[in-house]
């Protein structure tokens, strides 16, 4: 076994459904192909978004394709004292904001890479007069200071740079409903779990900056990353329950593991079974990304 520890970090809002597939089977034949571990953790931080059931179904759906993790999975709901003592160490780069979401977007001082409005900086330097705290943020590098901009060596994409203030502005660590922001958990966890390489959708570039960031000021190693494309459906959206995704069909798993290869650039012969198919499919992954 090799030192690498790779994941998957599904957000249990839904059964795994063909694009969700594409990103377990990237992390899973990326920790395959370097002789690695593969942890399973279930993303359940925002209770709002969270489905009774979706985690289980979500596993069930893993070891149906034949996607053995390694360990116990996690559960971020059961954590939330490690994001609580990460905040805590960053207070003297966080604020609490009285903003709504209402105002920020009315101030329009630009918008950010995500399409979200920047935030303003109204609450920077203090709670702005009358505001009660809602949110508080993370504030991001001004003009030249340290961090200013981040570069993300992708292994699919290559050098992406984010300018952290005019692309992405201060950001939320801890919502107005009280709940951790997935940036800040992700990245406690990734570290926690000793996880050497991130491999997940591209619609997650976006947000790595942000996630370098954190670990640079919480002083955690920075793991590798690779974004590999997203299923999206006829109108370009990202594949999701709330884009209609229809979850897996588990009765016919080769059919649908055939595909995730097919998507993710593999070409793979007929596989007899399961375990062809993951011998096949690890091989090839190997020639083409593992180097
Ligand atoms: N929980 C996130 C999602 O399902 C993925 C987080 C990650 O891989 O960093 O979109």
């Amino acid at each position: 076994m090799s030192d690498y520890i790779g994941r998957f970090a599904p957000s249990p809002t839904g059964p795994l459904h063909a694009g969700s597939l594409v990103a377990a089977m990237a992390s899973y034949l990326d920790a395959k192909a370097h002789h690695g571990q593969w942890l399973v953790r279930i993303e359940d931080v925002d209770e709002v978004r969270t489905v009774t059931g979706a985690a289980e179904s979500i596993l069930l759906a893993l070891a149906a394709c034949g996607m053995q993790w390694d360990g116990e999975p996690v559960w971020q709901s059961r954590r939330t004292d490690l994001y609580a003592a990460a905040f805590a160490r960053l207070h003297t780069h966080t604020y609490a904001c009285g903003c709504t979401r209402r105002e920020i977007a009315d101030s329009r001082v630009g918008i950010a890479a995500d399409g979200a409005a920047l935030y303003p900086g109204t609450c920077r330097n203090g709670l702005a007069r009358g505001k009660i705290p809602r949110t508080f943020r993370l504030r991001v590098p001004a003009a030249n200071e340290l961090d200013e901009c981040i570069c993300v060596e992708d292994r699919w994409v290559g050098t992406v740079t984010q300018h952290l203030a005019t692309e992405v502005g201060d950001f939320v660590l801890k919502r107005a409903d009280g709940i951790w922001a997935y940036q800040l958990a992700v990245v406690v966890d990734d570290a926690a779990q000793g996880v050497t390489d991130v491999v997940r959708g591209m619609d997650l570039l976006d947000s790595t900056a942000r996630q370098i960031y954190l670990q640079r000021l919480l002083q955690l190693p920075t793991p590798h990353y690779l974004h590999v494309p997203v299923v999206v459906n006829a109108i370009g959206e990202k594949l999701s329950k709330q884009t209609g995704a229809m979850a897996l069909n588990v009765s016919r798993p080769l059919t649908a593991l055939h595909s995730a290869a097919q998507f993710l650039g593999l070409a793979l012969p007929e596989a007899g079974s399961i375990d062809d198919f993951w011998r096949q499919a690890i091989a090839a992954w190997r020639l083409r990304l593992a180097g």
